[in-house]
């Protein structure tokens, strides 16, 4: 039987495909163990992400943990404790636990939700984030919901027929999108999900009006983009891998949708004929077809508009008017490449059409 450090190095290795943070690095302890961490977060920036248990019966396309690799697995009892050393010597400052489903479905998931509540009974008061299973019962959700801080469930893909050419087990009505309503209800707010771009040959518009009508549907807290990468003995080895900066793009539209309130009707110009996001700044590529504006006259939604002006810079430019004009850039009070994005779009009143950044020293 492996021992607790190797089952630890492999468990948490496995679990890498499942977004925990956005731009999430991997540190190796000596032990061999992953801690994923973000260079650029605060809070809790050293995450364990570990897999209860490292094979599966699911017969998901894209996935390497199946049923065919060695039983690894963590009892409850011994991931807490595992956890809480390696926490208490400040190797790991929270938990991302998941989990393969060698078994049924309820038995691991009551075993995900048991080593919450040993967590938690031992005192630990960290972050705590759960992945909910596909096709959990509405109690374990709401155990699992009471225990951690966030939980989740993959939505994967967009559909009913694209998650069949992925599994032929899993159902997207009943084990995911009846799931999500649930976790919605049980951890408002506390909830997140993640798509695999590129999978399941799913479109970008397709993948538009799924990001959108979760967004409506259920409000999760993000929604998490990873480029679908063909893993050996996969059942899609053989496809080329998504590129990244396909993910990336839709972590950019979903900052439009989300964070902006971009619409539909703004968005949808940018796909090209055969549905498709270009590689390009979204945000730059809309602004690129407007008039510039003059910060001076300009709504709250035109200034969030401008590429490098944020809601929080729009807010300052509004408040900055009310005590002066805004003639040169220097009024703005936005610098360094921020000021360099949004220049090209701006147009001061009583200054030239357009100040360029030459302009300006
Ligand atoms: S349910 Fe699917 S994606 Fe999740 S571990 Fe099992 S095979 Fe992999």
């Amino acid at each position: 039987m492996p021992g607790c450090g190797e089952k630890l190095a492999k468990l948490t290795s496995g679990s890498q495909y499942d977004v925990c943070m956005p731009g999430e690095c991997i540190q190796m302890l000596t032990t061999g163990a992953c801690i994923t961490y973000n260079q650029n977060a605060g809070g809790c920036n050293r995450m364990l992400k570990v897999l209860l248990h490292g094979s599966c019966s699911y017969d998901c396309a894209y996935c390497s943990v199946r049923l065919d690799r060695p039983r690894l697995a963590f009892a409850p009892r011994e991931l807490a404790a595992t956890f809480l050393a390696l926490y208490q010597k400040n190797l790991a400052g929270g938990l991302f636990l998941t989990s393969g489903i060698p078994y049924d479905t309820d038995d691991v998931m009551a075993e995900l939700v048991e080593t919450a509540r040993i967590l938690r009974g031992e005192g630990y008061s960290g972050y705590l984030h759960l992945k909910i299973l596909p096709g959990a019962r509405r109690e374990d959700i709401r155990e699992a919901a009471r225990f951690a801080d966030r939980i989740s469930l993959n939505v994967e893909t967009t559909g009913e027929s694209r998650l069949r050419a992925l599994s032929g087990i899993k159902d997207y009505t009943g084990d995911i999108l009846k799931r999500l309503d649930w976790i919605a209800e049980a951890a408002p707010g506390r909830h997140t999900t993640q798509l695999v771009i590129g999978a399941a040959g799913e479109t970008d518009m397709e993948i538009f009006d799924c990001v959108t009508s979760l967004y409506e549907r259920i409000s999760p807290s993000r929604i998490y983009y990873s480029a679908f990468q063909a893993l050996p003995k996969t059942r899609l080895a053989s496809r080329e891998s998504t590129p990244a900066w396909r993910s990336r793009r839709w972590y950019q539209m979903d900052y439009l949708i989300r964070e902006y309130g971009f619409t539909r009707t703004e968005l949808l110009p940018l796909l090209d004929e055969g549905d498709t996001l270009p590689n390009d700044d979204p945000k730059a590529l809309l602004a690129r077809g407007r008039e510039p504006v003059d910060p001076n006259t300009a709504s709250l939604s035109d200034l969030i508009h401008v590429p490098g002006i944020g809601t929080v810079t729009a807010h300052a430019i509004l408040q900055a008017r009310e005590r002066h004009a805004i003639r040169t850039p220097r009024d703005l009070g936005v610098s360094g490449s921020c000021l360099k994005r949004a220049l090209p779009y701006l147009a001061f009143s009583g200054a030239a059409r357009q100040v360029t950044l030459a302009g300006f020293r």
